[in-house]
């Protein structure tokens, strides 16, 4: 009676060294800094732009992201 040993994966069966990429935070920081003062402006014109104050006149930007002040709560008409 023979016991069959397991032979290290090899050739074919081997498995490939992954390598996990890292971010630096201090990197990232400027982006994250940019996209952060992004999603705030699209807030600020999806939630107070010609409604309470306006930047622009005319009504453009509040018909272009009228549904999306309706979608998120925001009091409109
Ligand atoms: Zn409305």
């Amino acid at each position: 009676m023979s016991h069959a040993v397991a032979a290290p994966l090899s050739g074919a069966n081997a498995i490939p060294a992954v390598e996990i990429p890292t971010v630096d935070l201090r990197e990232l920081a400027p982006w994250a800094l940019f996209v952060g003062l992004l999603s705030v402006l699209v807030v600020f014109f999806v939630s107070t732009d010609q409604g309470a104050v306006s930047v622009f006149a005319g009504t453009a930007i509040h018909e272009w992201v009228h549904d999306g002040r309706h979608l998120l709560g925001y009091p409109c008409h």
